[in-house]
């Protein structure tokens, strides 16, 4: 792949890079460079370039505007003490890439073609990491299906992009305890839907849920399973660990209903480095609230890239209320909080070998 042509910088308008990277918040702060891959059913992957970050031209018959055939990734680069520059597991990423292209009828991009375009791009635009502490380089890779044809079908051509995003701490100061609303009017994923995909057509869905939770009052929304309304998945962006009195964790299993997330993975590990017994097993909602009242339950965790992991302080529906522990940050919480987010700054030994130094 030749990504030999690296033209020059384009500036963000009305922004200099100084201001924009002082505190860029999340998401809304865009980098000078975009990687492009296109994809031809005759010629599989070709033209993988680094250009300027710059508007796309779609043919209005373009498929993903019709058909919804479009797939994404988010993971993060980090600037270490040392000045070098590394990405946390982007093969996960890459591979869960792959699975979600495999459920939406895509083509499969090779894993290492991914991680060298999160390269790329991050060598390329290295001067906008962050000056704020806990800032990182967020990578958005995605796919989507680019052919001009609307028979329901899958797509002949596709692109693949990484652009990238300066972003801040996610929260300004500590780490706040959430409060999640309990959605019993919608579900996010049945069973053999796509709900273990990234693909935007699940985050659509899960806005008018969303809105709700943040309508009641609260800042996330809880999803229960579509079958029983009773087994609780994932909330809408972050996978859930509950942490119980006798030292023992639960997550919810990957049954195809909630994503696999990178995060996810990584604190399984991480709790089993510390010798406590983690089950991947299903736990309903009205035992977590029978069991935050009887003080069995002692934390709950949710965790993802963007706020890596973040307490879940209080939980409502309309039927009830309950808060979890003393409804601030546990002690568990925290600790997994410190050795994760050290270990992708380069500032907690890596044993796993997670941390790919670019
Ligand atoms: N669940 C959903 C629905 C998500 O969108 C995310 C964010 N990717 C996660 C969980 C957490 O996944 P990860 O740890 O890979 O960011």
């Amino acid at each position: 792949m030749d990504f030999a042509h690296l033209p020059h910088p384009a500036p963000v308008p009305g922004e200099t890079r100084a201001e924009a990277i002082a505190d860029p918040g999340f998401g809304s702060v865009f980098t000078d460079h975009m990687v492009v891959i296109d994809f031809h059913a005759d010629r599989g992957w070709h033209d993988a370039r680094v250009t300027p970050r710059e508007a796309l031209t779609l043919d209005p018959a373009c498929a993903v505007l019709h058909y919804a055939q479009e797939i994404f990734e988010g993971l993060k680069a980090y600037r270490h003490p040392d000045g070098s520059l590394a990405l946390f597991r982007p093969l996960v990423n890459a591979a869960r890439l792959n699975r979600s292209a495999d459920r939406l009828a895509m083509p499969n991009l090779p894993e290492d073609l991914f991680v060298e375009a999160c390269r790329q791009l991050v060598i390329k635009d290295r001067d906008w990491f962050p000056t704020v502490e806990g800032g990182s380089l967020y990578l958005r890779p995605f796919m989507f299906a680019s052919e001009a044809f609307l028979g329901v079908r899958p797509a002949r051509e596709y692109k693949f992009l990484v652009i990238a995003s300066p972003v801040g701490n996610y929260f300004k100061s500590g780490v706040p305890a959430v409060s999640i609303w309990v959605s019993q009017d919608y579900v996010r994923a049945a069973p053999g839907g796509t709900g273990a995909a990234k693909t935007g057509g699940n985050y659509a869905a899960s806005l008018v849920p969303q809105a709700e939770a943040i309508s009641k009052g609260h800042d996330q929304v809880v999803f229960l399973d579509a079958v029983e309304r009773r087994w609780i998945e994932e909330l809408g962006g972050m996978n859930l660990f509950f942490v119980f009195a006798d030292g023992s964790v639960i997550t919810p299993p990957l049954g195809g209903t909630i994503l696999p997330g990178v995060t996810r993975d990584s604190l399984i590990q991480l709790l089993r480095d510390e010798g406590l017994t983690i089950r991947e097993e299903r736990y309903a909602i009205d035992q977590w609230r029978s069991d935050a009242e009887s003080g069995r339950l002692i934390e709950t965790m949710a965790c993802g890239t963007a706020a890596v992991v973040t307490p879940v302080g209080k939980v409502a529906s309309p039927d009830f209320e309950f808060s979890i522990g003393s409804g601030g940050p546990g002690q568990l919480t925290q600790r997994l909080r410190e050795r994760l987010v050290g270990i992708q700054r380069g500032t907690v030994p890596d044993p796993h070998g997670w941390v790919m130094p670019l």
